[in-house]
């Protein structure tokens, strides 16, 4: 009865009295039960923590001491430690990892009084775009189990989609926000680089990583950013900016403003079913008043091969603490430290970490740092240029979020390239550290589709006002699968 019911549903719910947290947790844990072991979102669950949480909510929502998050249930993607809690970031490597401490964004949950229903599901320390690479088996996607669910945040849009959690924290470095939500039918932003903290939060490519809300509409990614944005003095990379209630704008006219169309994006190369929905999608918004606009991101088609030596450069140097000295996986049998360190890292990394470890060591060694992460630094910068030149012609730029609808379990498994190619939209933003959002636009073949929209700086108020307009005239975000 209350499956698929939104953040905001569910806050009203609980202020009426329908239900308390508690009966609402145990709700979501039956989903959980229900549906985890085919769809397989879930890594860890916890269900003594998560309903002692509730009962402490309970008695805060008595005194009215509430915030809009208290007592509802929130998934936590398995790259954000929270304390007490197994956090594995999908990698055999941390199988055995009690996180001794609560990320920021856990922190900042905790302190709103959402309970942590449990960590999702994802691709090893978030790279891939499909979910295969996680060491706890692929996600699946379900509106066809069949299918895969996106990634790397597979198992947090899985899980909202199935309706074992109403929303879910998830991360993008190149668009595992995004492409997840539009595989899965959701709403995920991606916030601008540096407005939620990235303390405690699993690292892969540091001056890429984002981490931000999959929900089902676009008010509810503004409560969830409401809990996670903000300045803190242990991410050195975090914006001191004045805390904005991102609910206030939501239904705010949007008559009269530009959506910019990139040629780039819209050529022959875009699929042609994809096309037919995103032109459905211009046509609902001239409808609400806004005027469309050409304009042109020149170097975007170069962003792959940028963000393919940046994001593995950074990983290289990031998971070199993985070394079996501290914390985490060991192998058991070594001769000499030496030897320790190259079959834990043997061992306990998989085959697609290995794979980027070693280009990114080779990209950063002397003799090609200049050539390939030199001038990779150089074209991201022409990247940002391209954006920072468009938004002057217009308030936000419309994007197709992936190039198709959600593919089989294993057809790209054997072909990173392709694989990598899911992130042609979405990647360009993350180099240029703008925020984005992925919402849903209809099907293809029966399969949910999203569309993009990419903002400037810090106008994820805009970005969110644009698609709660949209979603005040459309039904697609209240589509959901039937699981069995
Ligand atoms: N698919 C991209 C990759 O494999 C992006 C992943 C992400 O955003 N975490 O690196």
């Amino acid at each position: 009865m209350k499956n698929h019911l939104t953040l905001k549903q569910l806050q009203n719910g609980l202020q009426n009295k329908d239900y308390s947290s508690v009966e609402l947790t145990n709700y979501y844990i039956d989903q959980i039960n229900k549906y985890n072991n085919s769809v397989n979102a879930f890594i860890t669950v916890d269900y003594e923590k998560s309903l002692a949480q509730a009962k402490l909510a309970d008695e805060q929502l008595k005194l009215n001491k509430s915030s809009d998050l208290t007592g509802i249930p929130i998934a936590q993607k398995d790259i954000f430690c929270a304390d007490g809690w197994r956090t594995t970031c999908g990698s055999k490597m941390l199988d055995n990892f009690i996180s001794p401490y609560d990320s920021k964004v856990v922190e900042l949950f905790n302190q709103s009084g959402a309970i942590n229903l449990g960590k999702t599901n994802m691709d090893e320390f978030a790279m891939g775009s499909s979910n295969e690479t996680s060491f706890y088996g692929n996600v699946k996607n379900p509106w066809n189990l069949d299918c895969v669910p996106g990634g790397s945040s597979g198992g947090s849009a899985a899980a909202v989609s199935s309706g074992m959690a109403p929303a879910a924290t998830a991360t993008d470095t190149g668009g595992s926000i995004r492409q997840p939500a539009s595989l899965c039918g959701l709403t995920g932003l991606k916030p601008t680089y540096g407005l939620v903290s990235r303390y405690g939060m699993i690292a892969f490519a540091s001056s890429l990583d984002q981490a931000g809300p999959i929900a089902k509409t676009s008010e509810d990614c503004a409560m969830m950013l409401n809990v996670m944005a903000g300045h803190d003095h242990r991410d050195s990379t975090s914006i001191k900016r004045d805390k904005l209630n991102y609910l206030d704008n939501l239904n705010d006219s949007i008559k009269g403003k530009t959506i910019g169309i990139p040629k780039e994006f819209f050529n022959s190369d875009l699929d042609e079913d994809v096309k037919k929905v995103l032109d459905r999608v211009i046509d609902e918004y001239k409808l609400l008043g806004v005027n469309f606009k050409e304009i042109s991101l020149e170097n975007s088609h170069l962003s792959i091969p940028v963000y393919y030596v940046i994001a593995p450069a950074e990983a290289s140097s990031n998971l070199s603490r993985y070394d079996g000295v501290r914390y985490g996986y060991r192998a058991s049998d070594y001769q000499d430290i030496e030897n320790m360190y190259l079959k834990t890292r043997e061992e306990g990394f998989g085959d697609e970490v290995k794979r980027r470890i070693l280009v990114g060591t080779y990209v950063l060694s002397a003799g090609y740092y200049d050539a390939y992460y030199l001038k990779a630094q150089k074209i991201r910068r022409l990247i940002a240029t391209d954006f920072k030149k468009s938004f002057s012609e217009c308030d936000l730029i419309l994007a197709p979020s992936s190039p198709s609808t959600a593919f089989k379990i294993g057809e790209k498994k054997e072909d990173p390239v392709s694989m990598y190619m899911q992130d042609m939209y979405t990647i360009s933003t993350n180099l240029a550290g703008l925020p984005a959002i992925s919402a849903p636009a209809g099907f293809i073949n029966n399969m949910p589709i999203g569309f993009q929209l990419i903002g400037n700086y810090f106008s994820e108020s805009t970005i969110l006002n644009f698609v709660h307009e949209y979603q005040k005239q459309t039904g697609w975000h209240q589509e959901y699968p039937e699981v069995r």
